[in-house]
């Protein structure tokens, strides 16, 4: 008998060449691989594809990747200045965050309602490597302008 795969986590992300450097800092920063390991999704807009109409799609792969491996979160990891958002080049930065906070919400309530035992953390990460949890308690762009306060 094959041993079975077990998996912590799936990271849904954008592929944007730009950001690889950004989310394989938070990867590390939360230490996935060793804190249960993580099995990767990658597709244009991370939550935006949740949110449309190809919903059932995407999340036919995060029920595939649970069937095979037993994950019990998915993390889903936003950016700024993104092309599926049609945000490059975007002016308001506040009204950027908001539909990247909107589009997590309801792209974890869904993701919720399929597999209602699942945790759900979301994420926008920024192209130099700070982050922000959406709903939750991990702010590195926070926690670097405090050092930069107590400096
Ligand atoms: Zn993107």
């Amino acid at each position: 008998m094959p041993t079975q795969v077990r998996m912590k986590h799936i990271v849904v992300r954008c592929p944007d060449g730009r950001f690889h450097g950004a989310f394989q800092g938070l990867i590390e920063e939360f230490n996935l691989e060793k804190e249960g390991g993580y099995d990767l999704l990658s597709w244009p807009g991370a939550s935006l594809p949740l949110c449309g109409p190809a919903r059932e799609v995407f999340l036919g792969q995060i029920e595939t990747l649970r069937r095979l491996h037993g994950n019990s979160e998915v993390w889903v990891l936003d950016h700024d200045d993104c092309g599926a958002f049609g945000q490059e080049g975007e002016a308001d930065p506040a009204e950027e965050h908001q539909r990247h906070a909107d589009c997590l919400r309801q792209a974890a309530a869904l993701i919720s309602t399929v597999c209602p035992e699942i945790i759900v953390r979301k994420f926008l990460v920024f192209e130099d490597g700070c982050f922000q949890e959406i709903d939750g308690v991990a702010d590195s762009k926070e926690k670097r302008q405090l050092q930069l306060q107590l400096r």
